[in-house]
């Protein structure tokens, strides 16, 4: 299929491109560069450097390259900034979005595959979450993705758009070349921060909360790998049909604590990581881990890291070889 893929040169979206282009598909990466990295880029896919809100160049790209499926992964991350600024989440992530589904409804292109998160189950009424847990969104964050997902629903009834939305539980790791990996500014996620104390860029790891109704008193996430996450994302393209809405969550099922995290990570890279206990992080949820049970069913779709030690290993991989990410210059020369 020809593909345009919608901040393709971020962290999961580079990783999706990849996939796509391995699997056959011909993929073309729209990405403003706002947050993501040309250099993340697999060479066999082209990019254009623009905004999914610029409906003229989204609707000329789509008039003259005729995509069958549009992978959105185009979005503002950090809950943390959707507090405290969220309309420029809507603007960004549910304005931009219509937008772009305008240009789709125009050009007739029927299907999307859309990046969303388990965060709109908000403190999940059960663990692990299946798809029909009740969606109570607690940031603007995840409501905005929820927002998107009911515009995606809403035109799948009116026009028959297909679309996979994928809730995404907490992507980690890296490529296996470890040439592509996670490179935010700033970086907010737990696996790159822990990483970073052991390549000696920060003293110690900020720990967020010890008095969660936990075994060890810290939050329980599900992280899944980044090339398990790809795969999900070839999978649902492959599988889609215009007129049918598809959701899954994808996580592996199994839960990993704060200092179970800790743990794999000095495991990995030998060094004692010192950490310093910190108050709750606002917004934070004690448990979140997925019942990845429809994916499997419906898509085939089985998580090759299911390791915690391994999926750590991953990240120290790229993180060692690229301490300062796309910006360091082992990248630089390679290029
Ligand atoms: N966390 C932490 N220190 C950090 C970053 C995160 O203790 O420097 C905790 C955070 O409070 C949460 C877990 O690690 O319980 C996962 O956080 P992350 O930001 O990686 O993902 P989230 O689940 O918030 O999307």
């Amino acid at each position: 299929m020809k593909v345009l893929v919608t901040g393709g040169a971020g962290y999961v979206g580079s990783h999706a491109v990849r996939a796509l282009v391995d699997a056959g598909h011909e993929v073309l990466v729209l990405d403003n560069l706002c947050a993501g990295h040309a250099r993340a880029v697999d060479r066999r896919a082209r990019l254009i450097v623009g905004d999914v809100g610029d409906s003229a160049l989204t609707g000329s790209l789509m008039a003259r390259e005729r995509f069958d499926a549009v992978m959105h992964f185009a979005a503002y991350i950090e809950v943390g900034e959707s507090v405290k600024d969220p309309l420029k989440f809507y603007d960004n992530n549910v304005g931009n979005t219509v937008r772009l589904l305008m240009q789709m409804q125009r050009h007739d292109i029927r299907r999307m595959v859309f990046s969303s998160t388990c965060a709109l189950y908000g403190i999940p009424e059960r663990t692990p979450i299946s798809e029909d847990v009740p969606r109570r969104p607690e940031s603007p964050y995840a409501r905005v993705k929820l927002a998107v997902e009911w515009a995606l629903a809403d035109s799948c009834a009116a026009w028959g758009l297909g679309f996979a939305a994928l809730r995404y539980f907490n992507a980690a790791g890296a490529s296996a070349a470890a040439d592509i990996g996670e490179d935010h500014d700033p970086e907010t996620h737990l696996i790159p921060n822990v990483l970073k104390v052991a390549l000696g860029q920060k003293d110690a790891v900020m720990l967020f909360g010890t008095d969660y109704d936990t075994p060890d008193g810290t939050c329980i996430r599900d992280y899944i790998h980044v090339e398990d996450l790809a795969d999900a994302h070839v999978r649902a393209l492959a599988a889609l049909k215009p007129g049918e809405q598809r959701h899954y969550n994808t996580g592996t099922g199994h839960g990993a604590s704060v200092r179970e995290v800790i743990d794999a990570a000095r495991a990995v890279t030998g060094h004692p990581i010192p950490v310093r206990e910190c108050p709750r992080r606002a917004g934070d949820v004690p448990r979140l881990f997925a019942d990845a049970g429809l994916i499997r069913a419906e898509l085939g779709w089985t998580p090759r890291f299911t390791n915690l030690r391994d999926i750590v290993a991953s990240a120290w991989k790229w993180h060692s070889t690229h301490p300062l990410g796309f910006n360091d210059r082992a990248a630089k020369s390679a290029s």
